[in-house]
């Protein structure tokens, strides 16, 4: 038993943002924790969604038992449909985290063949060498866990997302006498998260959102829209109590805002009083004064609710002046480029606007900040100690911050990046080999639209497909397209059986941009998406191939 070694192996998460997944071997079992995707950059032009490399874990198929999951954040469960696809792996997780997997599931058909078990806080598991006890922790969605894992060299203790919340509003509180009581027995390793290391003092509770947003009920005299995340219980909840004291009834937009509020409330997570819905359609019959409106879409999606509510072009709601819109939500890095020119959208037609930074903001972190950090490193007391969840920089600040506390027996901080692993064994940790890591790009979110990394595939593409450039004139004046639009193509298909097609392509692009309001024509970015998804999927249906589009629109 002692030449046995434990290692560390993180697939992703680590010195980036997004896709969190971490597996941990000892002989020949394997464990993983979490499988997470990332939404891409802009620069990864034409991708949708970004997912580990799964290859380790697919080299050693046989070895793996199980994928243990911390909560339901995509970042954390967006990949497993992509993991899955290639083994099915039994899964673990509380009931809401479960509930979201098998709604990504659902939409990949891997539903029925998925073993999906269920744990609760407190809940010990064996799965080979491995002892997993599930331990509740707290962060902005609920059913959040942390895992401490026996193994035969000591116990690894992972805490997913946290932050210590003393009155979350379901009243779950976070479970601190565990945390000590595996500190006192003694800990091998510690893996916290590190978001929020740069944020001195303590973050804020869930609850402290209220009164802000009791502010802005009390100010609306008019339709209230509220943008958060679907997955954000705790503040769907005190909206929903909110709406029902200031006797609003509550719409709910988008599919993932219907589908997620359903799910937690058919697992009593989320309490719906009586009487308060309202369906869509008579949001606009409604008096303005007695609506409250709940949008998906926090981050700028072009096609999201709240980007189409944006430039006045959903079916159930038109922003009016006077209206409210608040974006309760964080800006996910990278992305405030497309969430400020909604924004302005949304300025144009006379709201009035609370969102990001204003102070007080409607939005709290669910990380913990530095004396969070410090206090379950000084409850945990581990001999070795891995940052998780961050970029380099905070990961590296997070390291030294458990160094500076310097308790008796904390031996060594390893800043990791993806695909550096550590091994343990009974003399100790230290670094051990790296393994191969990388990004899977996928198109459209489906399971055969996989391409293996942005370089490759648009070389793939040109190759194969060539390229589409659809050229867009648009009328500053009018805002309206001059002419019908022009193709270019390269590679793609020959012109001899190409010339019908691309006539057809170019009414594609010119019924696209007709469809389109005067002010997201003189949007680029929501144009150039529009034209792109519109186009590749009459070019698909028509060719089966996948040429690169690239929208250039011209304004004249
Ligand atoms: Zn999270
Ligand atoms: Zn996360």
């Amino acid at each position: 038993m002692s030449d046995r070694k434990l290692q560390i192996i993180p697939l992703g998460g680590l010195g980036e943002f997004g896709m969190n997944s971490m597996a941990l071997r000892y002989g020949d079992d394997i464990i993983v924790i979490d499988a997470g995707m990332m939404f891409p950059d802009a620069e990864l032009l034409g991708v949708d969604i970004v997912t580990p490399d799964f290859a380790y874990l697919e080299e050693h198929r046989s070895m793996v038992r199980a994928l243990l999951l911390t909560h339901g954040h995509e970042d954390h469960i967006g990949g497993i449909p992509f993991l899955l696809a290639q083994m099915n792996i039994p899964i673990y997780g509380t009931d809401f985290t479960l509930a979201l997997v098998e709604r990504r599931l659902e939409e990949h058909d891997l539903d029925k063949s998925a073993v999906l078990n269920r744990v609760k806080a407190g809940q010990k598991i064996e799965l080979g060498p491995f002892v997993v006890e599930f331990i509740r922790v707290t962060h902005s969605i609920v059913s959040a866990v942390a895992m401490a894992i026996t193994t035969p060299l000591g116990v690894v203790i992972h805490t997913g997302d946290f932050k210590v919340d003393p009155t979350p509003t379901d009243n779950e509180l976070f479970d601190l006498h565990t945390f000590a009581e595996y500190g006192k027995r003694g800990v091998l390793l510690l893996m916290s998260d590190s978001t929020n290391v740069d944020r001195s003092g303590y973050t804020e509770s869930e609850r402290a959102v209220r009164p802000r947003m009791e502010d802005i009920f009390n100010r609306a005299d008019r339709r209230l829209v509220i943008s958060c995340f679907s997955s954000s219980i705790h503040r769907l909840q005190q909206i929903l109590d909110l709406s029902a004291e200031f006797g609003r009834k509550v719409a709910f937009l988008g599919r993932s805002m219907n589908n997620v509020t359903e799910i937690a409330h058919n697992l009593g997570l989320l309490t719906i009083p009586d009487n308060i819905l309202l369906r869509p359609q008579d949001i606009m019959s409604a008096a303005p004064g007695k609506v409250c409106v709940v949008v998906s879409g926090t981050q700028g999606e072009p096609m999201s609710a709240l980007s189409r509510v944006a430039v006045d072009q959903h079916k159930s709601l038109s922003v009016e002046r006077g209206d409210t819109v608040v974006l309760s939500s964080r800006i996910i890095p990278g992305n405030e480029k497309a969430i400020y020119r909604m924004m302005n959208h949304v300025a144009k037609r006379g709201a009035d606007l609370v969102y990001g930074s204003m102070s007080p903001p409607v939005h709290v972190s669910g990380h913990a900040s530095v004396e969070e950090l410090k206090l379950i490193l000084n409850l945990v007391r581990p001999r070795y100690f891995i940052p998780l969840h961050g970029e380099y920089r905070q990961m590296a600040k997070h390291a030294a911050l458990a160094r500076n506390l310097s308790h008796a027996g904390m031996e060594q901080a390893f800043v990791l990046e993806t695909g550096q692993t550590v091994e343990i064994d009974s003399r100790g940790a230290r670094m051990g080999p790296k393994v191969a890591v990388g990004r899977i790009c996928i198109d459209s979110g489906s399971l055969d639209e996989v391409v293996e990394d942005m370089v490759i595939r648009d070389r793939r593409h040109l190759s194969e497909d060539g390229f589409v450039l659809p050229i867009i004139a648009i009328n500053k004046q009018t805002g309206k397209a001059e002419g019908l639009p022009e193709i270019v193509s390269r590679g793609f298909v020959s012109l001899e059986d190409s010339v019908v097609m691309m006539q057809e392509a170019r009414l594609v692009v010119a019924r696209t941009l007709e469809s389109s309001s005067a002010e997201e024509r003189t949007d680029w970015g929501v144009m150039q998406e529009k034209i792109r998804a519109d186009l590749k999927r009459f070019l698909t249906k028509q060719t089966s191939r996948r040429p690169l589009i690239m929208p250039v629109i011209l304004e004249v």
